[in-house]
């Protein structure tokens, strides 16, 4: 099965409770003006892996020391059948470690429930609904006050409840570094980007093709 994936990102803290792995997809024709994620938008060949990949190197990573995985991109309900190998591999390295799946998507619901009926039940906790800048939250791991934290599964309701309608008090912002690309994870609060961006200037480093700009 061939996923359209842009990239993994470990460990995840700002996503999702403890320490995660992040699954990023490629591909949304969702397109919410202000999206910060426009790089995972457009998708092609060279996107394309095999799920057993992704599995490989989440096999890699320390299982015990895992809280769970976080799937977002991108809009996984793209691709509800890779989806769903996804996180069939997902729940069975999990398996012991009492790994939660939260997943992003900017549908609602009923529609998420619709586009992917083999992925669905594999889900714990869902965050639905379109971002929309006009709308800022402080609402742990949401972005916009529409988005929705929806507990789906006994582990999810157990682990999940609690932060339904918790506010975050501080950003929920990483930096992760690579060969040659900044990755900013988290959700960044209404001008945390510029004040990023300036505070990287003042040090002399100058951001280009950044993702949270056309
Ligand atoms: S916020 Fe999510 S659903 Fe909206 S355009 Fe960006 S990746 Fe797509």
């Amino acid at each position: 099965m061939r996923l359209r994936l842009s990239r993994l990102h470990h460990p995840v803290t700002a996503l999702g409770p403890g320490r995660r792995v992040g699954v990023w997809v490629q591909g949304c024709v969702i397109g919410c003006p202000g999206c910060v994620s426009r790089d995972t938008w457009v998708a092609g060949p060279h996107h394309d892996v095999d799920v057993d990949d992704v599995l490989d190197r989440v096999a890699a990573l320390d299982p015990a020391g895992l809280t769970g995985v976080t799937v977002t991109g991108g809009e996984p309900s793209e691709q509800p059948e890779a989806l769903a190998a996804l996180l069939t591999g997902l729940r069975a390295l999990g398996a012991g470690h009492d790994w939660d799946v939260l997943c992003y998507t900017g549908v609602e619901l009923d529609e998420f429930r619709a586009r992917c009926p083999g992925a669905y039940p594999l889900v714990d906790a869902l965050i639905t609904g379109p971002y929309r800048a006009g709308e800022p939250t402080d609402l742990v791991w949401r972005g916009s006050a529409n988005q929705r934290l929806v507990p789906c599964s006994p582990l999810g309701r157990r682990r999940y409840a609690p932060w339904v309608d918790a506010r975050r008090d501080r950003p929920e912002l990483q930096l992760q570094v690579d060969d040659d690309r900044v990755w900013l994870v988290g959700i960044p609060g209404r001008g945390d980007l510029a004040r990023v961006e300036r505070a990287l200037q003042a040090q002399g480093i100058r951001l280009e093709g950044v993702s949270w700009r056309p």
